[in-house]
């Protein structure tokens, strides 16, 4: 079962973030990453294998926005490209814990490819895509999660 940890703070976030990713190892999982802002930059991290893996450059250590993910891996291998959160336009990033059970189907309706091999990814493409139809965020992850069907 993957974890899932995300964090706004107003000091640096990193670490705790980090940290609290590893309380979360107990539940198992083959991989894992984190992505954080900084500079207006989204940044990724990823790892086959122990969260310790993820050494990240001290570069990012003042971020103050981070997501975090160990992934049980249902669709595609354990992989670095598989491993979330998924990054689309260094604008928009997803972690997802579940199956997206339509996640083929959404494909070929939206005609959409994905880099991974994941059900996860289609989501990140899908925000994307309602956003441009849609007047706000919101009403885009509405249609967003409208459209998925299995469990997140
Ligand atoms: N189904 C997703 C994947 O294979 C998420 C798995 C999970 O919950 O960790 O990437």
């Amino acid at each position: 079962m993957c974890g899932i940890i995300a964090g706004i703070s107003l000091e640096p976030i990193l670490k705790t973030t980090l940290t609290q990713l590893e309380r979360l190892e107990y539940r198992g999982y083959d991989s894992a990453g984190f992505a954080v802002i900084h500079n207006n930059q989204i940044s990724a991290i990823k790892t086959v294998g122990e969260t310790k893996k993820l050494a990240f450059p001290k570069a990012l250590s003042d971020a103050t926005i981070a997501i975090a993910h160990t992934r049980w891996a249902t669709h595609g291998i354990p992989s670095e490209t598989n491993a979330h959160p998924h990054i689309l336009d260094n604008k928009y990033a997803i972690i997802h814990n579940g199956i997206i059970e339509n996640h083929a189907d959404l494909k070929n309706k939206y005609q959409i490819d994905t880099l991974s091999e994941t059900d996860s990814e289609i989501i990140v493409h899908l925000y994307k895509h309602f956003l441009a139809v849609t007047d706000s965020q919101e009403a885009a992850w509405e249609s967003t999660i409208l459209e998925l069907e299995g469990s997140w």
